[in-house]
């Protein structure tokens, strides 16, 4: 973890240094090598939160886009479950970095969890996901709203980066880690297409950073963008599955 409690004051780890975990309080031991980034570890047990996954370079970078009080905060459910949430904005955003494989089960457990969640996954971790989503978007339609093109591609799961992160009706950022770019998996509630929208990340960090809450109207409006084309294109709702009012109350959208 990047941080522990040292004096009760959330600390990043420093040679020789030992702390408190935040979530399960037990003692952490400051780890400082020179290949891996600098972290935190319990000092007697594995990771307390079995949904934690050890840090890369590019977790880091994520999370120093955000204030430190939104970084590594836990997360509670009414049940009393909790969890050590990457990111938490001040409007109850959670936002899940994402770089190792993930099952779907436990993406399901986290949506469920959280509610309110935005994934980036890094699409840098394998060469063939990268040709592969490109090679979809290559073959897509596209259409244009605004100065944000969608494409519309058919055979989601040619991909599997596209095909994995199309089924959760949750806002979905595939970082390759290429210049100024994310690419967003749109929250629809088919598998049959996927809608993917060219973000710029600069834009990204801003609204999470100083409304998160925009993401709703961004999302719904490329949502309703997407029925239009559709409506105009076929004159009938065709591909319409989308989870509007369900999106809005951060939950996942219903079977159709
Ligand atoms: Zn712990």
């Amino acid at each position: 973890m990047k941080y522990a409690l040292v004096q009760d004051k959330k600390s990043t780890a420093f040679k020789g240094g030992r702390g408190k975990c935040q979530c399960c309080q037990s003692e952490m031991i400051a780890h400082c090598g020179e290949f891996m980034v600098h972290h935190w570890k319990h000092k007697s047990k594995l990771e307390c939160d079995p949904w934690w996954e050890n840090e890369t370079e590019w977790h880091r970078k994520w999370k120093d886009h955000f204030p430190k009080d939104w970084q590594e905060v836990i997360h509670h459910d009414q049940s009393g479950e909790k969890h050590i949430a990457d990111i938490k904005t001040d409007q109850g955003w959670i936002i899940e970095v994402q770089h190792s494989h993930i099952s779907h089960e436990e993406i399901n457990s986290r949506n469920d969890f959280y509610r309110k969640i935005i994934w980036i996954i890094d699409g840098f971790r394998l060469r063939t996901d990268y040709k592969k989503f490109y090679s979809s978007l290559i073959k897509a339609k596209h259409f244009q709203v605004k100065d944000i093109i969608i494409a519309c591609i058919d055979s989601p799961e040619e991909s599997k980066l596209i095909r994995n992160w199309n089924r959760h009706s949750v806002p979905v950022f595939i970082d390759f880690h290429i210049d100024n770019k994310l690419w967003l998996i749109l929250p629809t509630n088919t598998q049959d297409i996927a809608y993917v929208a060219e973000f710029k990340k600069d834009i990204f960090i801003q609204i999470a950073n100083k409304n998160s809450a925009q993401f709703y109207n961004i999302i719904n409006f490329l949502l309703n963008s997407i029925r239009v084309y559709h409506l105009q294109k076929s004159g009938q709702l065709k591909y319409l599955r989308v989870p509007l009012r369900t999106f809005r109350r951060g939950r996942r959208g219903p079977r159709l």
